[in-house]
């Protein structure tokens, strides 16, 4: 596990989340009285699950000792009022997955898949630690699309959309404002989706997500919103178009308003 250094790290990335979308002085949403009023003093806990395999024992010390996870919930629990207690959850499952469990009001973190993030990265040419990294850069993006699941959910938020491409973008917009290693994220995030092609099948079509290599470019797209300097190089060796690249910077500011107008109401103060 090279990459406990690197987890360390990422903590101030988590801690800079807070001040990115919270409490960023959004104007004066109407607050929707009654839906704030309800909600109490809940709190975000993350808990470790009972783990036996070696490689599980191992990512739980990691998260345990850097206590990335409790980390990237401060904030919410710092900011926003939520209607009851929540959970995520860390642990092995005996597949690979993260998802968000409305009926038992938790979020829940396999190993298992950062795992097989680690080894999508080595696979895509990288060495051990970098892919490690990348893998649990991954995952943040991951644990943050989770939580727009849970918050829309639990908060009762008005979604209009595709819920899966609100939940990406939620991530997203959190990310794009963290830093470096908010920015890194993202990057790690469309990496992984650019790599693992849809196949062309109807039930894919069907799916409730938007195509892999969707995602991967629409996540480009709201970075470069944010941060077109940087994105430069990379969106055009893509070969976005101009055009496409201004609906984004559109999206991208009508995305944020949408969210601060949905959250203020719910903001402590
Ligand atoms: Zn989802």
């Amino acid at each position: 596990m090279a990459w406990y250094g690197e987890a360390r790290r990422s903590l101030l990335v988590m801690a800079a989340i807070g001040t990115a979308m919270l409490g960023s002085g959004v104007a004066e949403a109407k607050p929707t009285a009654q839906k704030a009023r309800a909600a109490t003093q809940g709190q975000i806990n993350v808990v470790y699950n009972r783990v036996r395999s070696p490689l599980a024992k191992d990512f739980q010390t990691v998260f345990q000792k850097s206590r990335l996870f409790e980390t990237a919930v401060a904030p919410i629990n710092q900011n926003i009022l939520l209607p009851r207690d929540l959970t995520v959850e860390l642990g092995e499952c005996g597949f690979v997955n993260a998802f968000y469990e409305p009926g038992a009001h938790r979020i829940v973190m396999c190993y298992e898949l950062i795992d097989h993030l680690t080894k999508v990265f080595r696979k895509s040419g990288m060495g051990q630690r970098d892919a490690e990294v990348q893998a649990l850069n991954a995952a943040v993006f991951t644990f943050y699309h989770e939580l727009a699941h849970m918050l829309i959910h639990e908060m009762d938020l008005p979604i209009v959309g595709k819920e899966e491409d609100v939940a990406d973008q939620f991530s997203a917009l959190l990310l794009s404002n963290a830093g470096d290693g908010g920015k890194g994220a993202i990057l790690a995030a469309a990496q992984w989706f650019g790599s693992s092609q849809s196949p062309e099948s109807r039930e894919k079509y069907m799916d409730e997500h938007s195509l892999n290599e969707q995602r991967a470019y629409y996540l480009i797209c709201l970075l470069h919103a944010q941060s077109p300097g940087e994105l430069s190089g990379l969106v055009k060796r893509l070969g976005f178009p101009p055009e496409r690249l201004q609906k984004c910077k559109d999206e991208y500011r009508q995305i944020a308003r949408s969210w601060e107008m949905m959250i203020t109401p719910f903001l402590r103060r």
